[in-house]
């Protein structure tokens, strides 16, 4: 196998809290993340060449070693002592410096494909190793599905599945620096800090309705201060028949959960054509125990079909 695609999905936050700062600067963090369907491709090749090439989709975006997927496959063939050249093709969909780890995903996507394409199994725990010397989310994206994070976001306790809920996505048009949200971030001063135990103990038991009420991300006030149309985009989520909606990470994206995937069409055509945002998606919770499901069966298949 000398070529292998694959899909790079992307993040929402559905709590994130900020619990203490670090004496390096770092935050303390107590989040719950959860994978999405909307998905970058990547496709990642050998080459006769040595040494690393990527091209993307998007004019602006570096397609040298200021791409993340650069690092990710700059570390793999280290770590791996191997000397074979690297194309890595990025097709984005997921808005980038968005809130949703387009990039860490794209980064844990190389990372995995790497993997499969030297046929150097190493484990997901020594992938998820490697994946936070790159970013402090990446192993998250390769581990993926509803996951508490802690520490920098990178201690990572695997959540049990939840039902596939229809999201909305809408990315005012503007940029924000992570880094910029967590300098005007006074954590002394957070006034309300999400129930994130409670949040698990809902996620255990499915409890959509506490789900889509509970959300909470203390970093919006931060965020929303600097670009007041968050909260414009919230409330008129809200109002279109959205059971819950929230910032995701750092912003500036705004998801909303909505009760059919009919609703939330009709709301993304009103982000797109009235509001003229130029970045807004209609997609989904990924599942990842019906994924696994999916796999089981087919390896069973095949087992069966083999015999
Ligand atoms: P997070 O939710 O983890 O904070 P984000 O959505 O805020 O992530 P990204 O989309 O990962 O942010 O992009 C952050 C920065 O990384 C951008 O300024 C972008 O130029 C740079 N970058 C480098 N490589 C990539 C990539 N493959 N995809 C997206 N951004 C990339």
């Amino acid at each position: 196998m000398d070529t292998i695609v694959l899909k790079a999905r992307g993040k929402i936050n559905l709590t994130l809290d900020v619990v203490g700062k670090r004496d390096n600067g770092y935050h303390d963090l107590r989040m719950i993340m959860q994978t999405i369907n909307l998905h970058d491709t990547i496709t990642v090749t050998k080459t006769k060449t040595p040494g690393i090439r990527i091209n993307n989709n998007l004019a602006w975006l570096p397609k040298d070693d200021k791409n993340i997927t650069y690092k990710a496959a700059e570390k793999f063939l280290e770590v791996s002592n191997i000397k074979t050249g690297i194309y890595i093709d990025i097709f984005k969909r997921i808005p980038v410096a968005a809130g949703l780890a387009g990039g860490s995903s794209d980064a844990a996507a190389v990372l995995v494909g790497l993997n499969k394409l030297f046929s150097t199994h190493y484990s997901k725990h020594q992938l998820m190793e490697m994946g936070v010397e790159i970013g402090a989310d990446v192993p998250f994206c390769i581990l993926r599905g509803t996951v508490l994070a802690e520490g920098i976001g990178e201690v990572l306790t695997p959540l049990p599945s939840l039902p596939s809920m229809h999201i909305l996505l809408a990315k005012p048009n503007i940029s924000v620096s992570t880094a910029s949200v967590y300098k005007a971030l006074s954590v002394p001063d957070i006034q309300l800090h999400p129930d994130t135990d409670n949040y698990v103990d809902a996620i255990k038991k499915k409890d959509i309705e506490y789900l889509t009420t509970h959300m909470g991300n203390v970093l919006e006030d931060v965020t929303i201060q600097l670009h007041p149309q968050i909260e414009d985009i919230k409330q008129d989520m809200l109002r279109m028949g959205a059971l819950g909606s929230m910032m995701s990470g750092s912003g500036p994206t705004v998801f909303g959960i909505f009760p059919s995937k009919y609703e939330a069409a009709l709301a993304a055509e009103y982000f797109k054509n009235k509001c003229g945002l130029r970045e807004v998606h209609v997609t989904s919770t990924f599942c990842k125990a019906k994924r696994e499901g999916k796999r089981r069966h087919e390896r069973k298949r095949h087992k069966h079909e083999n015999k």
